[in-house]
């Protein structure tokens, strides 16, 4: 069964919510699990940690000036 992880709009709380597809589809009425209110976001493009492999996407010339293109401020290639 899918996962969807929702903001409450309201207090902040993230949660966990599991529903079928089918069940979304047909309009699941989600409540914030701590302070009850509708007003939430679903989140999306959270990372999934499956099986402890973890994916590291930061960067590794993370400080790096004026090597390659769109690096810093001055190149003005793009
Ligand atoms: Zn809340």
């Amino acid at each position: 069964m899918p996962m969807y992880e929702y903001h409450c709009k309201e207090c902040g709380y993230y949660f966990d919510v599991k529903a079928t597809i089918k069940e979304k589809e047909e309009g699941l009425k989600i409540h914030c699990e701590q302070c009850g209110s509708e007003n939430l976001n679903q989140v999306f493009g959270g990372f999934a940690i499956l099986g402890g492999q973890a994916v590291n996407v930061k960067p590794s010339n993370s400080g790096n000036n004026g090597g390659g293109c769109c690096g810093g401020s001055g190149s003005g290639c793009c």
